[in-house]
């Protein structure tokens, strides 16, 4: 209580209300999936699943379990060496609830997977090919689907590094994806503290640019966009972020987004900073000036916030 009570005035949240808040509740109750934003408790689960007038309705959904092989300092997620199997089913399951709720934009994410060969890359594509076939995935099982509510949304995923490993970062690249988001969450000086060691600034870069060129190379494809987040308060120097953004930059990254790092439990590092709102707006705007074609940058800002939002209004106007 104490600590929340430190936290400075624009890291305080709305309680999250409304129609389509309400609906989306209820369907992840019900189809028993596990999503990013509640289980992080999200601040921005009112906005994002709400949707509204001018924005658009998005969830981040947890693919592969909750238990991942890696340890990064910041994060809440349990680990283990050997976390369960994969479910088989987990791709027909998430694309059918995916499309009975409508959204517009839907972002998959996972946990690393390093005990798995390809780092279940092959599992990440099924579930986009899913969600992608539409109506096909209902019917599959022998379901009825009503057409309005298989509107075929908009698919970021959220990747692990899969240590590197081009195939893996081939089959995603080119599952059907829309966005490629890959997170370098702190700048160069800092990763070896805040990431898993298995976790390498230059492999991250890396994944970001191979999945570009690989998608590049085939033009049947639309050009897939690419992004990365990186979390402030960590420590870092703003000369950092500078060079952080010129090295997304230089791997061809399209769209960078900048969230406030919070500790989740007193076991996790400490935040260094609350970095003031003023500076997010700085650094947005030299992300800008540098020719991103997107940028998010605010202390609740998360990497799939306002993710549909971005994307909608630079590809369908
Ligand atoms: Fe979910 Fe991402 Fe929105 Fe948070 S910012 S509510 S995790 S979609
Ligand atoms: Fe959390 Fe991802 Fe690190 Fe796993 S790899 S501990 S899910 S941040």
């Amino acid at each position: 209580k104490k600590s929340e009570n430190r936290l400075p005035e624009w890291l305080k949240m709305k309680v999250p209300s409304g129609k389509n808040y309400e609906r989306l509740k209820e369907t992840v109750k019900k189809l028993n999936l596990a999503t990013v934003c509640e289980e992080a408790k999200c601040p921005n689960i009112g906005e994002c699943w709400g949707g509204g007038e001018h924005s658009t309705a998005t969830a981040t959904i947890m693919l592969m379990g909750d238990t991942c092989t890696r340890g990064c300092r910041f994060c809440s997620v349990a680990t283990s060496k050997t976390p369960p199997p994969l479910d088989p089913n987990e791709p027909l399951r998430v694309a059918k609830a995916i499309l009975s709720w409508g959204l517009d934009y839907v972002v998959l994410t996972s946990v690393d997977r390093d005990d798995l060969s390809d780092g279940g890359a092959q599992h990440i594509a099924l579930c986009v090919e899913a969600i992608k076939r539409g109506t096909n995935t209902a019917t599959e099982s022998g379901d009825k689907t009503n057409d309005k509510e298989n509107k075929i949304p908009f698919v970021e995923v959220l990747t692990p590094d899969f240590q590197g490993l081009a195939s893996s970062i081939e089959r995603v690249a080119l599952s059907g994806l829309d966005v490629f988001a890959h997170n370098i969450e702190t700048v160069r000086e800092l990763t070896p503290f805040v990431r898993d060691r298995r976790a390498k600034y230059d492999q991250s870069l890396f994944v970001l640019q191979h999945a570009k060129r690989i998608r590049a190379q085939h033009t049947d494809l639309p050009p897939l966009i690419t992004k990365s987040s990186i979390m402030l308060g960590c420590g870092e120097h703003k000369g950092q972020i500078s060079q952080a953004l010129a090295d997304l930059k230089a791997h061809d990254v399209d769209v960078v987004t900048f969230g406030q790092y919070l500790r989740p439990t007193r076991k996790h590092m400490k935040v260094a900073e609350y970095v003031h709102p003023d500076q997010f707006e700085a650094y947005k705007q030299e992300a800008e000036s540098m020719g991103f074609l997107y940028v998010a940058s605010g202390p609740l800002v998360r990497s799939s916030y306002k993710a549909g939002e971005f994307f909608l209004t630079n590809h369908l106007s």
